[in-house]
């Protein structure tokens, strides 16, 4: 028998578009779950092209005025904005925390990476400033302004509900352009109280909007002709479709793809530090992160003692509700993603790998269905086998074994992922032999995950970015802006008027 709870009518999100919360025309929705409890907790209405059409029309009609608000005027609704969004950290974490299942102190963490966003693009005014050069003639001289492109969007991920976002839309509406966000259908409930959020900082109407819904709204925004812009987060199948649809449309596109983060341990390695790290970074959100290492290539003698560590160290974790005290990880998003991640365990056991240590039978006490899986290591594994070629993005951490620095770093370069990477080592040669040599967008040495801050810019290489431009940071700013030069020359005398028929050779 159901009990009264499970009975009761869920919630049905809104969007958010100029403004306001709009029901919407789409007649399909889905299903917002808490992980950790497997209970449906809200459903998020999928829009429809009028939807889009709807959402896309209210950026158009906002842009004109926006992008000729100064940049100061916007940067300073961008601060308002940040106080709102650090004075509602709390209930953003918590957001974060139930509908992605990862725990209160990492959520936090993740709000905090995209507050910095904000913080960025505050300096709007200096962002924007071209550069000037003097007589590049005789007596003419050319300055360059960063415009605005338009109405932007973005789409964005289930594992970073508010982080993701902020690395798009701050940056974008700082510039001067407009914003449609479509956020990932399992986790909607962020975006919208951080678009609720930026209209009280100030924000008019319709320069940022929130559109919920799956496949069918974000191919409506590719095929659109209204959107100047696109930027996404997602799975590499994803990302080359959002890159190639959008290119073909003739917009201009950044689409982020996945990952296999590779770290490299020396036998020089403080072995100790170098496990706590990687089993932070492997297990850390449930390995659902795409900078989580996972996998472990290593170097001749490290292998024993570091396996044996990072057995010790996993075993010992706690796995259990994001919001409770004391817990390291918490459950997967989905129960059809936890199913697929524990089938990749069962593959490599087929395919010959060691099992070390094995999550598939964790059961959290009080939490029967929830969407929990147990940290999972792999040692021995083969670059031929399923679960070093897929990204499996979950607690699974397999190790490599090779004989020395040069086969670890062709090893890493044959992949055909490259977002991040890290070397363990106490060597200065050994590591900048690896920082040049490595194909690989971002790199740490003796940091697991390294993640630009907000001031540089992220993205991978390969598979795992489809497009030129990195987001935020200068190349977000880029990005988001079209350079114009303008040449100038205002003749005084006969001579300066005089044009010739033949290109100036100054
Ligand atoms: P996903 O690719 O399933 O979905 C991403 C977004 O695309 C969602 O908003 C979704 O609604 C939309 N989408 C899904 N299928 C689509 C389709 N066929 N056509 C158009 N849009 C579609 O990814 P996910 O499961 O939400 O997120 C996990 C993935 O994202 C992992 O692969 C992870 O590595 C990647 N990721 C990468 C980065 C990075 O920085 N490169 C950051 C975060 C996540």
């Amino acid at each position: 028998m159901s009990s009264v709870k499970e009975t009761l009518p869920v919630e049905l999100l809104s969007h958010w578009i100029n403004g306001e919360r709009v029901a919407g025309t789409g007649k399909r929705s889905g299903e917002v779950y808490n992980p950790a409890t497997g209970e449906v907790i809200r459903r998020v209405p999928f829009a429809d092209e009028a939807d889009v059409d709807r959402a896309v029309a209210a950026a158009r009609a906002a842009f004109p005025a926006w992008r000729d608000t100064t940049p100061l005027r916007r940067a300073r609704i961008l601060s308002r904005y940040r106080e709102l969004v650090e004075a509602n950290r709390r209930e953003l974490t918590a957001l974060i925390s139930e509908e992605h299942g990862k725990t209160l102190l990492d959520a936090a963490g993740s709000l905090q990476r995209g507050i910095e966003v904000i913080e960025f693009a505050s300096g709007a005014p200096h962002l924007l400033k071209g550069e000037h050069a003097e007589d590049v003639g005789r007596g003419v001289d050319s300055h360059s302004v960063l415009q605005p492109v338009g109405v932007c969007a973005g789409v964005s991920p289930f594992n970073f509900p508010a982080m993701v976002p902020l690395w798009m839309y701050p940056v974008a509406v700082a510039c001067g352009n407009t914003f449609v966000l479509k956020p990932s259908e399992k986790v909607p409930s962020t975006a919208f109280r951080l678009a609720e959020l930026f209209t009280e900082a100030g924000l008019p109407a319709g320069v940022f909007n929130v559109l919920h819904g799956d496949r069918e709204a974000v191919d409506a925004l590719l095929a659109h002709p209204d959107i100047a812009a696109i930027s996404s987060v997602g799975s590499t199948p994803v990302a080359k479709h959002i890159y190639e649809t959008a290119a073909r449309n003739g917009k201009r596109v950044q689409a982020l793809g996945g990952a296999k983060n590779h770290a490299v341990v020396m036998p020089d390695a403080d072995m100790n530090f170098t496990a706590d790290a990687l089993v932070g970074a492997a297990y850390g959100s449930a390995g659902e992160r795409c900078m989580a290492i996972s996998a472990v290539v290593a170097v001749g003698d490290a292998a024993d003692p570091l396996v044996a560590l990072l057995e010790e160290k996993a075993a010992k974790l706690k796995v259990g509700p994001g919001d409770q005290d004391g817990i390291d990880m918490g459950p997967l998003v989905t129960a059809a993603h936890r199913d697929r991640v524990k089938g990749y365990i069962d593959t490599g056991e087929r395919e010959g790998a060691q099992l070390v240590l094995d999550g598939r039978g964790l059961k959290v006490a009080g939490h029967e269905r929830g969407f929990f899986l147990g940290p999972t290591l792999f040692d021995r594994v083969q670059p031929g086998m399923t679960i070093y070629q897929d990204e499996i993005f979950g607690p699974v951490l397999i190790v490599l074994r090779v004989p020395t620095l040069d086969e670890a770093i062709a090893l890493v370069n044959r992949n055909p992922y490259a977002n991040g990477t890290a070397i363990f080592t106490r060597s200065g040669a050994a590591a900048r032999h690896f920082e040049h040599d490595i194909q690989v967008g971002m790199v740490g040495v003796n940091i697991p995950i390294p993640v630009p801050m907000a001031f540089f810019s992220f993205g991978g290489w390969k598979a795992s970015l489809f497009g030129d431009l990195h987001m935020h940071g200068m190349e977000g700013v880029q990005f988001y802006t079209r350079t114009k030069v303008v040449t100038t020359r205002w003749p005084a005398s006969d001579e300066a008027k005089a044009h010739g028929f033949a290109m100036p050779t100054h």
